[in-house]
């Protein structure tokens, strides 16, 4: 009998993906410790000239991702010219976050 993985599965198996495609740009995905990340201190960076996103390596995996589509939003930020603020990636990035997984079925 096969049995539905449970959302706690399903998470244990999610890995930092490689790349991602961003409004049709190939970006980078990649781990770093803190000395690589010299634009700033935060938790993950978007390298917008090189289309790399650099995550910290010492995170758990929900502030993984949470920063992985932080970083996302910074693409489309800049992509669209939207000129949007720090604080408004931040509330844009943590609301789709929220939504996304407290809507196991929305994608
Ligand atoms: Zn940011």
């Amino acid at each position: 009998m096969a049995f539905k993985k449970s959302v706690g599965e399903m998470r244990k198996a999610w890995k930092l993906p490689k790349t991602l495609r961003i409004l049709g740009r190939d970006v980078a995905v990649s781990l770093v410790a803190k000395g690589p990340m010299v634009a700033s201190q935060e938790y993950g960076e978007a390298d917008l000239d090189d289309s790399e996103i650099r995550i910290g390596d010492w995170l758990c995996e929900s502030r993984a991702r949470a920063t992985l589509l932080h970083e996302v939003v910074h693409f489309i930020d800049d992509d669209l010219g939207l000129g949007m603020s720090e604080e408004q990636v931040a509330g844009v990035a943590q609301g789709l976050f929220q939504a996304l997984r407290d809507n196991e079925r929305f994608i």
